[in-house]
């Protein structure tokens, strides 16, 4: 299958839905990109600041980049002039830096607050009590230059695809909490970025906004 055809077939199955597509290109060169705008993607997800900023340089200038890897404090300049949302921000400081790069930069960035809902170790994420911290502190006020648009998280990769949805389900029920709880300036939760390439129809079920698809319309990476 073409890309532009695996393209279509993932549009097809989120009409309907609210959930927007965003194409995840990391590893595949400007060339193989192209053949996913021409089919009508504008939306495009990479994981590294370094894989990020030579293909935005390359590439039709109507496509929003989307970050969605774990992103040091040090690289948030190289990409502060013109990313469209960053997916994955995990900690107070790293908000302080995209704040301070975006306020240089004379505009605001959009952030998702990424949350830890799989069952396996990792370094990235908030837990749930932490968001909440968060979004209450005194602090986060102060940051103009940034709007925390919502969440993102990755579910237990596993075959267990009720574990699956029970871990979309709760990322899903802890965003409708906060959306009913918080609001400021600054605060604004409408996006749901969850579902990747092997649970995404489930994600949709669940109440995505953003699905993150790479190897089902790339095929698989090496
Ligand atoms: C690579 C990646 C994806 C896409 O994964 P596929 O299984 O290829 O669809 C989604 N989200 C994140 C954070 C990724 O790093």
């Amino acid at each position: 299958m073409s890309v532009a055809a695996n393209i279509k077939s993932v549009n097809n199955q989120l009409l309907g839905s609210v959930a927007r597509l965003v194409v995840v290109s990391k590893t595949y060169p400007p060339e193989v990109l192209m053949q996913a705008y021409e089919a009508g993607a504008r939306i495009f997800g990479e994981n590294r600041v370094q894989e990020l900023v030579p293909k935005y340089e390359v590439l039709p200038k109507d496509i929003q980049w989307h970050l969605i890897g774990h992103l040091q404090s040090n690289k948030v300049k190289y990409i502060a002039p013109f990313v469209s949302m960053i997916h994955s921000v995990d900690s107070f400081k790293l908000l302080e830096e995209i704040d301070r790069q975006a306020k240089r930069n004379s505009r605001r960035i959009d952030c998702l607050l990424q949350v830890h809902i799989a069952d396996e170790e990792t370094k990235f994420g908030f837990s749930s009590d932490e968001v909440v911290e968060l979004l209450h502190s005194e602090q986060l006020g102060s940051l103009e230059n940034i709007c925390v648009k919502g969440l993102m998280g990755m579910a237990t990769f596993t075959q267990d695809l009720a574990q699956v949805r029970q871990e979309f389900r709760s990322l899903r029920q802890l965003f409708e909490h906060l959306k009913a709880t918080y609001s400021a300036p600054n605060i604004d939760l409408v996006e749901l970025s969850m579902g990747m390439s092997g649970d995404y129809l489930i994600a949709v079920e669940e109440g995505s906004t953003l699905v993150r698809i790479g190897s089902s319309i790339f095929g698989s990476r090496h």
